[in-house]
């Protein structure tokens, strides 16, 4: 039944699977297991819709916006009504995560609605985000404050660990993570045996895990850290991580070094930016490799820390024009699209 894009996307409906599109939102609604959603297809009709609209599962869609901070309303005041909060809140969504501000739920929209995240809120203050700069921070602007030279442990729990990745290879994928944000700030990252005084405290872990924040299977959230000082960095250990996909052949297989640069800017102080080329985006395709910092992420993090003395941004610049990542690539949005989205042509 799969198929993939046609220049005539109105030759298309597109249909989303719940049980695919909303784990995130299954976290917060226990009640309601993934795997008893069912689909609807007739009536889960979302593409290019907009104010004014009665959409079945926009309720659903609505606790979406919820989870990830662009909606307050109670969820049991959630309707099928394309209303003006939900307008208002899809544009600001659309703002922040780099989309056209349309105020519909128009194609691109719904395709990063669709890909799998990290569970971080997007809410921070950068909503009025600088017209050049796409990072963002916490509430509060939190950042680690021991002395300089600073420097940071991190420890991997012995207990919430995954067994199909060895212990050498997850160490090693982290160094490298690790080392990518001390070659542009002035902070030393070391691992240690004793997890319980760590600075940084790695684990996988399965649905809900004690912080309020469940994770929700394959897919979907993929990880979460929080902010300084803190220093949980909590993975899913639901996902088929990788760390080399020469190896993994899973379709739904997600790139460990990736999550881990990534999330480690979250343990820093860095919330989600808006460029989809920097590490910070919250979205990533599954078998997607995105591991360089780009320089809205170097930006970021030297605004919160200062620049390594040993940095130099020219290496970074070519760097980052070769990693041009983003989900508008075809090829690599093919993986999730497959994964995510249902396409029915009605050949009109
Ligand atoms: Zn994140
Ligand atoms: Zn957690």
């Amino acid at each position: 039944m799969f198929r993939f894009f046609n220049d005539k996307i109105t030759q298309f409906v597109l249909f989303l699977s719940f049980s695919s599109l909303f784990p995130a939102i299954a976290t917060r609604t226990p009640a309601v297991p993934l795997t008893e959603i069912t689909v609807d297809i007739q009536n889960i009709r979302f593409l290019d819709a907009g104010k004014g609209s009665h959409v079945t599962g926009m309720a659903e869609l609505k606790k979406y916006f919820q989870r990830f901070g662009y909606l307050s309303i109670p969820e049991n005041n959630f309707t099928n009504l394309f209303d003006q909060e939900f307008e208002s809140a899809l544009l600001v969504f659309q703002k922040k995560l780099g989309l056209s501000t349309t105020g519909k739920l128009d194609y691109d929209t719904m395709k990063v609605i669709s890909s799998p995240r990290c569970g971080v809120s997007d809410k921070t203050k950068a909503h009025s985000i600088h017209v050049t700069k796409h990072y963002a921070y916490f509430y509060g602007k939190p950042r680690w404050s021991k002395s300089s030279p600073m420097k940071l442990s991190y420890a991997f729990s012995p207990y919430k660990i995954i067994d199909y990745v060895s212990l050498s290879d997850i160490k090693t994928v982290f160094r490298r993570a690790f080392s990518r944000w001390s070659s542009v700030i002035p902070v030393d990252f070391t691992e240690v045996e004793d997890y319980s005084s760590a600075d940084i405290k790695i684990g996988f872990y399965k649905g809900d895990h004690g912080d309020g924040e469940s994770f929700d299977g394959v897919l979907g959230v993929l990880a979460h850290a929080f902010s300084p000082e803190n220093g949980r960095f909590h993975l899913d250990a639901a996902e088929t991580w990788a760390v080399d996909f020469s190896v993994e052949k899973s379709k739904v297989a997600v790139d460990l070094e990736s999550v881990a640069t990534h999330e480690i800017g979250h343990v820093l102080g860095l919330a989600h930016s808006s460029d989809k080329n920097a590490i910070m985006y919250p979205s990533l395709s599954p078998r997607t490799k995105k591991v360089d910092l780009n320089i809205d992420d170097v930006d970021g993090i030297q605004a919160l820390y200062g620049s390594n003395p040993n940095f130099s941004y020219n290496p970074l610049l070519e760097s980052d024009i070769s990693s041009s990542w983003g989900i508008m690539n075809i090829e690599r949005r093919s993986a999730i699209i497959a994964l995510m989205v249902i396409l029915f042509s009605l050949c009109l």
